[in-house]
């Protein structure tokens, strides 16, 4: 059996579209331009291409986008007040702080500040908190966990009562992935470095959505035969034969999976292109909170 591959890239590109003709009928209507302020302190050349990246996108489906760079010797008092600066910004709806901060900076105590209804990254505790809590909801979802439930929903419609499985419990991704999975009435099993027999666990999982880091660490025979496999995982591995020296793997072994999965994302191309389009989403949804 081969499994039906779940392109991440174009249900992303669709969602941008659906974007992009949202943000013009807004424009068309008189509402002010959704506007997106990425902080960005230091220079972590990873976190200056995920920004750019982010800009693009924002130009993209017409949000406009406010690149800030602070120096990476800023003290926590200068990063707070230039959130606080973007918080009182009527042009600013959504704020990302690119993390991780340098060192020294404390990044929760940024991320408090943060007003909840520009949070698109859905990181303030209070967006999280929501999530955790019944008959609650967040104003923002982290926009990894919300990329691949929304991949996910394209071939499970009905998630509930299904068993799922999560690998990793991460801030930005196990956890909050977990939790809206909870949401879905999914039964859920939340597993981590600490878990026993994890090729076990993993077999009794109708949705297994990875996401720890380890180059293929999930084996094809590791999967229950039909399963719906998200892989989160976006892993470097040596390559001699590719022109940059390297290649990009998830955290399922993909030949070996794909051909006991029911369903599987690949990567790149799986979830990866759905993280921008949640932020474009998430961002759309501020303007509109804000309206
Ligand atoms: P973290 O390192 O923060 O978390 C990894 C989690 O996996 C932890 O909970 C850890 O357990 C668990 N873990 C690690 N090793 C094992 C093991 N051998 N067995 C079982 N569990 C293990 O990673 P992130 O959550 O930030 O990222 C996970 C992956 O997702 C990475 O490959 C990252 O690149 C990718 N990613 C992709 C994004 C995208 O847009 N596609 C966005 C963000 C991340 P414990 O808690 O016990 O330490």
């Amino acid at each position: 059996m081969t499994a039906e591959f779940l392109d991440g890239k174009a249900i992303a590109e669709d969602l941008r579209k659906e974007i992009k003709q949202e943000v013009d009928e807004r424009i068309k209507s008189g509402k002010r331009v959704p506007g997106l302020a990425t902080v960005l302190v230091g220079e972590n050349p990873a976190s200056q291409v995920y920004v750019r990246m982010k800009h693009k996108a924002c130009q993209e489906v017409g949000i406009n986008s406010y690149a800030i760079e602070m120096p990476k010797t800023s003290t926590q008092e200068e990063v707070e007040k230039k959130v606080k600066e973007l918080n009182a910004d009527p042009n600013v709806h959504g704020i990302l702080v690119q993390l991780p901060l340098p060192s020294g900076l404390d990044e929760e105590k940024v991320l408090n500040v943060i007003s909840i209804e520009k949070d698109v990254d859905g990181f303030h505790p209070l967006n999280i908190g929501r999530l955790a809590q019944k008959g609650r909801d967040p104003l923002f979802v982290p926009c990894t966990p919300a990329g691949s439930i929304y991949l996910l929903k394209k071939v499970v419609p009905k998630i509930e009562g299904k068993n799922a499985v999560v690998l990793g419990r991460s801030n930005i991704v196990g956890m909050p992935v977990a939790l809206l999975l909870v949401r879905e009435n999914a039964t859920v099993t939340i597993c981590h470095s600490r878990t026993k027999d994890l090729p076990g666990v993993v077999r009794q999982a109708d949705i297994l959505i990875a996401a720890v880091g380890r180059p293929e660490m999930v084996k094809g025979d590791w999967i229950k035969p039909g399963a719906v496999v998200i892989d989160v995982g976006v892993n470097r591995v040596e390559d001699p034969s590719a022109k940059r020296g390297y290649r990009l793997v998830g955290d399922v072994d993909f030949e070996e999976a794909k051909e006991v999965a029911g369903v599987i994302t690949p990567v790149p191309g799986g979830v990866g292109p759905m993280t921008i389009a949640m932020l474009l989403q998430n961002t759309l949804r501020a303007a509109e909170l804000a309206d």
